[in-house]
């Protein structure tokens, strides 16, 4: 017997869901809080193998595998809840868990040979395995589409070679989603991209770790340098229904606009947090909620509460792996941006809370504010999907040849309720030649307008009205603050040659 099936309390994948988020919720309270050296694990790099392998006894990966494989059939809602119950506890095994499911899985059940499928489904859901994704090199992160990882085919194989690097389980997962440009006989590389899977237990399909990093937070998630030099079967090229980049971007949209799910448990924990310690602490004679100033910073954690379950009810509805979501940039790109801004923020405003005590590592609120901050940089950086999401809107307003923002966003799925609340603000003409900076401020503003409708659809549905209601306060008040910035006609520059005649010291008059 092994030991994960010694330890499993093996509710199996066929009860119902609630009893198995129960059990989850359950196990991972006790995995996280009632180890006594927990607070040695939030400062320490990895995770103790027992924590895993009680974790992994109760198979949470199973949410991703489809049901013919043993798994409990890829449901988009059971994939968002089990990761929000882990990011209570963890966002580290939040983003663990997520790796796997987004990032491996998921493309694995849509564009996989069906020849390999069950096996490696298998080993997820017997041995524990788990799986990540290489797609950054050194040289090529944002600009991924350029990477130099190449691969050609030999007789039955692909043989591919490159360096790869901050992928999330570097050196821990079993298998490996490698992606690779094919080169030509005259060594010029295509223009597509493709995926193949390695499988670390194969020594021909083995990646090489160069070099670990000392990543600043998440500090469960190995990450570093891979030499990649690898032979793999045909099989295990992923195949795509069109292009290439088609399957990457409907992999990337859909990882995306899953990031709700690690955001919900996570947004929910620094809410509880900030109201047990603003309650609990008395400073000047009176517990802390009392304090205007105080009261702001957690109304807009609970804003991003909110914001963040309305995110996690549209991405259950709409991102089903049968949807191609290649298409779907302005909503996973949304729902991406925001959702990271807002959790940065909020870690940001439990840390201000929490004074000294909060700079600690191994507190929640400071282990918060590093392990939330690279969510702004991964899988796009938020800076490039702003600009992204501006120039789809305007791509469509030129393509339906509408000039005034409002009225575009009034006949917006996306938007069309929420731009209701900026009938004077959001009423003017969109010039089609704006500059970079420009063209971020406006995405920060439609990435809230969208999500404004997510919210407005989440009260539709029933839920609390008075936190729906202050949520869409606070975006309106964001909002209107963001395009005061968008407006401002001057526009600092950057004065390259900036030392002579800028020391301070030499205008003092002593
Ligand atoms: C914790 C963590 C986990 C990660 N996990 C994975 C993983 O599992 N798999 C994987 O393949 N990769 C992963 N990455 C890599 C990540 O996707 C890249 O770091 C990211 O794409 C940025 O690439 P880069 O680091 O090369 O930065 P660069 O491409 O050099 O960009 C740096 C910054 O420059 C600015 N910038 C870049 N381009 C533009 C532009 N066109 N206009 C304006 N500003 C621009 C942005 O501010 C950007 O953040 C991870 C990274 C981190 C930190």
């Amino acid at each position: 017997m092994s030991i994960a099936s010694y330890l499993s309390e093996d509710i199996g994948s066929s009860v119902e869901f609630s009893t198995f988020r129960a059990s989850f919720r359950k196990k991972l309270r006790k995995v996280f809080n009632k180890r006594a050296d927990f607070d040695q694990v939030s400062t320490q790099r990895g995770l103790p193998p027992f924590m895993m392998r009680e974790i992994q006894s109760l198979t949470p990966l199973s949410v991703f595998i489809p049901e013919e494989y043993g798994g409990r059939g890829g449901h988009v809602h059971e994939c968002q809840a089990i990761l929000a119950t882990a990011s209570y506890e963890s966002l580290a095994l939040s983003l663990t868990l997520g790796i796997n499911g987004a990032l491996f899985l998921q493309p694995l059940s849509k564009y996989g040979h069906e020849e390999i499928k069950a096996p490696i489904f298998e080993r997820f859901v017997q041995d524990k395995n788990m799986g990540g994704l290489m797609i950054t090199e050194p040289d090529y992160g944002t600009d991924a589409l350029n990477m130099k990882t190449s691969y050609t085919q030999e007789d039955d194989h692909y043989h591919v070679q490159g360096t790869k690097h901050w992928a999330g389980l570097t050196g821990w997962a079993d298998f490996w989603l490698i992606t690779a440009r094919r080169q030509g006989k005259n060594g010029d590389l295509g223009r597509d991209i493709d995926f193949f899977v390695a499988d670390m237990n194969r020594p021909e399909q083995m990646v090489e770790v160069e070099e670990f990093y000392e990543n600043l937070g998440l500090y469960m998630i190995p990450y570093g340098r891979n030499h990649v030099d690898i032979r793999v079967p045909e099989t295990h090229r992923l195949q795509p229904e069109s292009t290439g980049i088609k399957m990457m971007l409907d992999t990337l949209h859909r990882s995306r606009i899953e990031f709700p799910g690690m955001g919900m448990g996570f947004l929910k924990r620094l809410l509880d947090e900030a109201l047990a310690h603003c309650k609990e602490r008395s400073v000047g004679g009176q517990a802390l909620i009392n304090y205007d100033q105080v009261q702001r910073r957690i109304a807009d954690i609970q804003a991003a509460f909110t914001a963040c379950s309305a995110m996690c009810l549209h991405t259950s509805e709409h991102a089903d792996p049968s949807n191609n979501l290649a298409g779907e940039a302005l909503s996973a790109n949304a729902v991406k941006t925001v959702v990271t801004d807002l959790m940065q923020d909020a870690a940001q405003s439990l840390l201000q809370l929490t004074g000294g005590m909060g700079y600690r590592l191994d507190h929640v609120a400071g282990r918060s504010v590093v392990d939330s901050r690279p969510f702004q940089i991964f899988e796009g950086s938020n800076d490039v999907l702003y600009q992204q999401i501006s120039e789809s809107v305007l791509k469509s307003m030129r393509t339906t040849k509408e000039r005034n923002l409002l009225s575009f966003l009034e006949d917006h799925e996306l938007t069309h309720r929420a731009a209701d609340y900026f009938s004077d603000t959001l009423d003017f003409e969109v010039d089609q030649s704006l500059s970079q900076r420009k063209l971020v401020d406006l995405g920060r503003v439609l990435g809230r307008v969208v999500t404004m409708e997510l919210v407005i659809e989440l009260g539709d549905r029933g839920f609390r009205s008075d936190l729906i209601s202050n949520c869409l306060q606070a975006f309106q008040e964001k909002v209107d603050g963001l395009l005061a910035s968008y407006r401002r006609e001057r526009t600092p520059s950057v004065i390259d040659d900036y030392v002579e005649g800028s020391a301070w010291l030499d205008y003092v008059n002593a």
